[in-house]
């Protein structure tokens, strides 16, 4: 994923457009299914040595429900803004992907290309949930007998609820005694 800077500059500030989709595997993480995919949207300027990006980042990926372990597709929605310096190119034998490997962190440019693959790694990576859920009320896995409580009740439920009253009944008794 790159966007050629001569051809921003030349319009002078004005909004230049791309769109980018392919698969997760292919450019963020190679241990990712076939079907995980992302689209782009980015919207690129041009304002003296500054390169203003805006993107809309969509995925969706592959991942294991944190409760029930159930593998479901999860949507990622990443918008982002940035602003990259546009630096001279300092050693011939570099490319201008490999300086732009090296500055991802200082979003710096050089040469005639703004390569986003790095910085798009990054923001993937980081808008990715750490406990994701399948649907937000998960109702989870029985701890008693591993059950998947979305799908069915099992009997451990019920006993607990049978305790339950049968506790409370015991306090009402104990309570007459009193
Ligand atoms: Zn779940
Ligand atoms: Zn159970």
């Amino acid at each position: 994923m790159r966007i050629f800077l001569p051809g921003v500059k030349q319009k002078k500030g004005e909004a230049c457009k791309y769109s980018f989709q392919g698969k997760i595997k292919d450019y963020f993480d190679a241990e990712a299914d076939d079907e995980s995919s992302f689209v782009l949207e980015v919207t690129v300027r041009s304002i003296g040595d500054k390169i203003m990006v805006e993107g809309d980042f969509q995925a969706e990926i592959e991942a294991n429900c944190c409760r029930c372990l159930r593998t479901f597709k999860q949507r990622i929605n990443s918008d982002f803004s940035e602003v990259f310096t546009q630096t001279p190119l300092l050693d011939k034998k570099s490319t201008p992907e490999d300086l732009a490997l090296e500055t991802a962190n200082q979003l710096t440019v050089s040469g005639d290309f703004l390569y986003l693959n790095e910085y798009l790694r990054q923001l993937f990576f980081l808008s990715q949930v750490y406990n994701p859920l399948c649907k937000p009320d998960c109702r989870g896995l029985c701890a008693g007998c591993g059950a998947d409580l979305n799908r069915n009740a099992c009997s451990c439920e019920k006993e607990a609820q049978i305790d339950l009253r049968l506790l409370k009944l015991k306090d009402f008794q104990s309570g007459n005694q009193a």
